[in-house]
């Protein structure tokens, strides 16, 4: 049975410009290439689950432009079910401009449409989610829109997986709908809002009713909680890094997916970091997601 995912997100158009070095304030430089790639945190995860055989709904918001045509074609491409992802004349398609240079980068992301996606729009597209069996987000589109998406999706029974980047302080009513958070150290460390050490921080986002919390160390893999358990370790894989960028988009992939075949949680998150490793090792965030096929024959 393939699981059955709805992801509700951000779909931007990528700029991508290689420089030999980052720019300083004033100065212009002449750069290596420039690439238009196709992303949003929302988009990565959707594409990625898609490629592995998830069932996969996508609920977001382009612009009427060229750059909405092109974002709703490669997800018609990646065998994402588009139609919940609607055009809004109010706005230009979520972009972002990304400098790469030296390992280092400078991105800035203009929202865009995606700032218009509202609780109307999952309204209108509830079927989606009364047909998944997960609901998968990130914070790319308004707090107020995910905090109305996960409450109609404890309601119906779903899953609700959310993947909380940026991390921004998040309301209570949003936090007792969340079955699995995803942080990474940096997010958790906001989350947790003035606790330090990792179980602490962990223990903090438990006290304030989410079910689940795992985060992503890096190349360690990830560690996971429930409350009134014991932290445990899932350790990550040694690999050469080609690019991490959307490393984290793919241990999402593979957690939901595997969440969704009903795999146990320890397994769950041994494949996810499996996933993410295999994306690492490759250029770009879309591109870089696995198949299947890819991760079952995955070996360090
Ligand atoms: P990004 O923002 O780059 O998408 P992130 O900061 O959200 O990533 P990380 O904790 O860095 O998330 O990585 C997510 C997962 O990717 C890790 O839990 C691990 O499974 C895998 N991973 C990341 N970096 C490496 C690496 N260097 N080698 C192997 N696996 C890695």
């Amino acid at each position: 049975m393939k699981p059955n995912i709805v992801v509700i997100g951000s779909l931007n158009m990528d700029m991508v410009v290689q420089a030999p070095r980052l720019p300083v304030m004033g100065e212009t430089l002449l750069g290596k290439s420039m690439q238009f790639v196709p992303g949003g945190k929302g988009a990565n995860q959707a594409i990625g689950l898609a490629r592995l055989g998830a069932e996969v709904a996508m609920i977001g918001r382009v612009g009427k432009d060229h750059f909405g045509s092109e974002l709703l074609s490669s997800l018609q491409a990646g065998w994402v079910n588009s139609t919940g992802v609607k055009n809004t004349e109010s706005a230009e398609t979520g972009a972002a401009s990304i400098v790469l240079a030296e390992g280092d980068n400078i991105i800035i992301v203009v929202p865009g449409a995606n700032a218009r996606c509202t609780p109307a729009d999952i309204e209108t597209q509830i079927e989606l989610i009364e047909r998944a069996d997960i609901v998968l987000m990130q914070l790319e589109i308004p707090l107020a829109t995910v905090t109305y998406a996960a409450k109609v999706a404890k309601q119906l029974q779903k899953t609700v997986i959310l993947n909380p980047a940026p991390a921004q302080k998040l309301p209570p009513e949003l936090l007792a709908c969340v079955d699995y958070m995803t942080p990474n150290e940096t997010e958790l460390a906001i989350l947790a809002e003035g606790q330090t050490g990792l179980e602490e921080c962990m223990d903090a986002i438990l006290t304030q009713g989410v079910r689940h919390v795992i985060t992503t160390l890096g190349a360690q893999g990830a560690a996971y909680k429930e409350k009134g358990k014991t932290l445990l370790r899932i350790p990550g894989h040694q690999v050469p890094v080609v690019d991490t960028t959307g490393a984290g988009d793919a241990f999402n992939v593979g957690l939901a997916y595997a969440i969704g075949c009903g795999h146990a949680l320890p397994d769950a998150i041994s494949f996810a970091n499996k996933v993410a490793a295999v994306s690492v090792g490759r250029f770009g965030a879309q591109q870089g997601m696995p198949t299947l096929e890819e991760v079952v024959h995955f070996s360090e």
